[in-house]
Order: C-alpha cells, then structure tokens, then sequence
C-alpha cells in the first residue's frame, strides 16, 4: 500500500466513525477503491463480531455462517462521490435455528441510502430552490428514490377539520406509488385553502381518514 493510499484509508476511517458514531475497534476492515473518474469511489466496510444475541429467542449462542453485501449509497467522501458497500455478517442461532443480520449501523432496514444522506437530503429539501431532481443529482440518486424519502420521512402534523369541507376528486398521475389514479381533495371551503390530500378516493381511504379523527372535532363539521 502507498503512503498515499495509507493516508486515504486513515481519513475514510475517521470519517465513518465519526458520521455513524461507530468506535473505530468495530472496523474490522475497509478497502479503499478509489475511481479513475473521481465519482463512485467504493468503500468496502467490514465489521468485528458484535456477539449479539439472538433476536428471536435472545440466545447468546450464535454463530457467523456468511456475508451479505449490502450497497449504501453515501455522498461525499474525501470529497468525492461515494458509495459503501457493506459486508454485514449473517448469523445462524444454535439454539432455534433461525437467521438474522447483523445491527446495521450504516441504513435503516432495506434501504440503500445511508443515515447521514437521508440526514443532509431532508436538510436541503428545506431550501426553496431545491428540487427532487437537483437534489438527486447531487447524491447521486433518482429523484423517486429522493421523493420515496421525503415522504418517509417528513411528517406534517393533521390540520383540525374545518366547519365546511368541500371534497374533489383529482386525476392524479400515473404512479405505481398511488392506490389509485384519482386522489381525494380537501379544502376549507370558507379560507379556500387546501388541507388534506388523500391517495385515494375510495370509501375505505375516506372512512379510516375520518374515524382517526376524534368524534367532538367531526361533529363541528
Ligand atoms: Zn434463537
């Protein structure tokens, strides 16, 4: 390995320890691949056995029976676009026989998008000149891939119902996201503003909207 390379792989490692509060004896390994390009360096991270316990009978006598390569996207890393790829072990429980991954420090459950980019792409939606589209060429991502974010995490609390509420329907799209084509439009008929949005029109999205809704606020309606 070249100084330079030794130099590299020494500031990768501060680095990940530092974004996802890992103490640096839990890396195991990282190989360093950096690109001619200068996008999409891969960092190959593995970790040291944890012990865990099992998660289905919370017996302590596990053991590795291989690797699963999960890949992460990232964003930049010695300021270049990045992406990790994750060797998280598979455990067998000797007790009941079952499976499981080992504690992903890296994504939460079966995303490819790292915590710290979901951190800094919900921090840029913010900015009002952002789009989707720009905010996934920067990460490198899609913008439904953005837009699957946003809406995972970004939560809007209820608004209260208004006296009058005028219902449309609307032609929504085509999108594989939606239960329906036709969205269900809410308004405040007296401050004709828009506050809710519903993915569907339909009688069963509509009743389990309103009956979430404590009975005293409907009966104001
Ligand atoms: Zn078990």
């Amino acid at each position: 390995m070249t100084k330079q390379e030794t130099n590299n792989q020494t500031a990768a490692s501060t680095i990940i320890c530092s974004t996802w509060n890992l103490p640096v004896e839990r890396l195991q390994r990282l190989d360093v691949h950096l690109s001619a390009s200068g996008n999409d360096d891969v960092y190959v991270i593995t970790l040291t056995p944890d012990k865990p316990i099992c998660k289905y009978c919370c017996s302590g006598n596990v053991q590795i029976i291989g690797y699963t390569t999960r890949k992460i996207a990232h964003t930049v890393m010695l300021g270049r676009q990045s992406v990790i790829k994750y060797r998280a072990k598979r455990y067998m429980c000797s007790k009941c026989g079952k499976t499981f991954l080992e504690h992903n420090y890296f994504s939460h459950d079966r995303q490819c998008v790292s915590v710290a980019v979901i951190d800094r792409i919900m921090s840029d939606l913010k900015l009002p000149n952002e789009t989707f589209t720009s905010i996934a060429n920067r990460y490198g991502l899609s913008p439904t891939t953005v837009q699957d974010i946003f809406d995972r995490h970004c939560c809007i609390g209820r608004i209260e119902l208004p006296e009058y509420i005028l219902i449309v329907e609307n032609y929504a799209f085509h999108s594989k996201r939606l239960k329906s084509k036709y969205i269900c439009v809410m308004m405040d008929f007296k401050k004709r503003s828009v506050f809710e949005v519903l993915e569907s029109r339909r009688r069963t999205t509509l009743s389990d909207y309103f009956f979430r809704i404590p009975l005293n606020e409907r009966k104001k309606v």
